[in-house]
């Protein structure tokens, strides 16, 4: 291992934390930093604290927000009679991209996992059950095309449908396996018009 000052070496160790760093990248991460006027530096860490502190979820859909209910819950275009379900913040982030979708999200927070011992009760179920209400005309699920992806979209189907909301699922095109969050826009795109319902 290469000789660092502890407090360098303590940095790019943050930095390998990060998703998609490795080592060698943390280390170059590092030395840029190391070469920024102090000011920056500072600014740096500011917003990175900043950002953390401020941190809210939306108390309707469940995703960061620095308002509350967020933009995308609180915009009168947008259809309320729709819902899309994902696992994570960033996934909404992902759909937006595709523009297409006006409707509005809900996030589960993670995912049915009987392998991971998570059950019903660890994700953002129950909200999404208060959110059914004769106004929604679809839910769509959009969770990841996995093997708890599908448990959980197998899941939310049997507990909304009963309450009679039609339940799609986004079809597949998307890599079994697959991220919504690496799937391009034309097959997001694509995954949303051939949804079937569940
Ligand atoms: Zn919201």
């Amino acid at each position: 291992m290469d000789f660092y000052p502890v407090a360098i070496e303590k940095l790019i160790e943050e930095f390998a934390k990060l998703p998609g760093i490795g080592r060698k990248t943390a280390q170059r991460l590092t030395l840029f930093v190391l070469n920024l006027p102090r000011e920056e530096v500072e600014e740096f860490s500011s917003a990175l604290v900043k950002a953390r502190g401020t941190l809210k979820y939306c108390s309707v859909c469940g995703c960061f927000t620095d308002t509350d209910p967020c933009a995308i819950c609180s915009n009168p275009n947008r259809d309320k009679s729709i819902i899309c379900v994902v696992e994570n913040p960033k996934d909404i982030i992902t759909m937006e991209r595709v523009r297409e979708f006006n409707g509005v999200y809900h996030v589960l927070h993670g995912t049915i996992s009987p392998m991971a011992g998570r059950g019903p009760e660890d994700i953002k179920l129950r909200e999404l059950i208060r959110r059914i209400n004769g106004e929604v005309s679809e839910v769509i699920v959009a969770t990841n095309p996995n093997i708890e992806g599908e448990a959980t979209a197998m899941y939310i189907s049997k507990i909304l449908k009963p309450l009679g909301a039609k339940v799609t699922r986004i079809a597949h095109g998307i890599p079994v396996g697959g991220d919504l969050e690496y799937t391009d826009e034309v097959t997001l795109s694509k995954a949303m018009e051939g949804r079937k319902e569940i």
